[in-house]
């Protein structure tokens, strides 16, 4: 088996999901672009604690994380199963790394987890397992920990970093979503791109010296899970821009992918 690729996708707002959009359009096509994978591990923003946690229920919840949102969007089940085995995997992974970890049975799938998945894989019939963020430890630790999962790619392990390439939700009131795109947050935007697509590894480490960095990220959970995939894919890996588009005028929906997409082999045959 090839290694899977690795990816980060921007979630946006959860309406998103019951919206036909540019991006919601993407992330319904998304799965057909690389290889099915056995299973997934999504780092999201919406869950951050202070030591690595994954989640180790058999069957997760769906968390419904957020306010004032339609009605509908409240019932809404992601039911894919967990899997507590590969939660311990994971764990493993990471004390072999000097890392310490929680494992937790209690908590659920929160939204930057299943608003995307649950357009990329309807079916709800791959497991899904969490994995928490530290935003107090910064970039660096979270490269560290996409390198001791980056085995797991090479088992058809799915790693998915969940958050926002952009993400001022204080410019959030008066914006509609298809507002005219700030200039702060086209210039951020446009140099994540530049430097994901060089493999300029060492500049996104420090990317709160990037153009206009503050602004659109005044807290780091929504940039933080990019990092996971970049670890795993390997120190320098160059990625791939898969998807940009803005919402709300200030929100980068972009998506990266990094390494193969595991479909050579299936082209092939085609
Ligand atoms: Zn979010």
């Amino acid at each position: 088996m090839t290694a899977l690729p690795t990816l980060f996708v921007s979630h946006g707002a959860p309406s998103m999901v019951l919206e036909a959009g540019p991006t919601s359009g993407f992330l319904r096509s998304l799965a057909r672009t690389f290889a099915r994978p056995r299973a997934i591990v999504c780092i999201s923003a919406h869950f951050d604690t202070r030591v690595p946690t994954v989640t180790a229920s058999a069957r997760p919840q769906t968390v419904h994380d957020f306010f004032g949102f339609p009605e509908e969007l409240y019932r809404l089940r992601y039911r894919a199963p967990g899997e507590p085995a590969l939660a311990r995997r994971i764990a493993a992974a990471l004390g072999h790394a000097g890392l310490d970890s929680r494992l937790d049975a209690e908590r659920g799938l929160d939204h930057g987890a299943w608003a995307p998945l649950s357009l990329m894989y309807p079916a709800a019939d791959i497991p899904v397992v969490q994995l928490s963020l530290q935003s107090a430890l910064g970039a660096r630790h979270h490269l560290r920990v996409g390198q001791a999962l980056a085995a797991l790619r090479d088992e058809g392990v799915l790693i998915l970093g969940s958050g926002g390439a952009t993400h001022n939700l204080r410019a959030f009131r008066g914006q509609v979503v298809d507002s005219p795109v700030t200039e702060y947050a086209a210039a951020f935007d446009r140099w994540l791109h530049d430097a994901v697509v060089g493999g300029h590894t060492a500049a996104l480490l420090d990317w709160e010296r990037a153009p206009q960095a503050a602004i659109n990220h005044p807290s780091a959970e929504h940039l933080l899970p990019l990092f996971v995939p970049l670890g795993a894919a390997g120190a320098d890996a160059k990625g791939r821009a898969l998807h940009r588009q803005f919402t709300y005028g200030m929100l980068s929906m972009a998506a990266f992918i990094w390494g193969d997409d595991g479909l050579g082999a299936r082209r092939e045959r085609a």
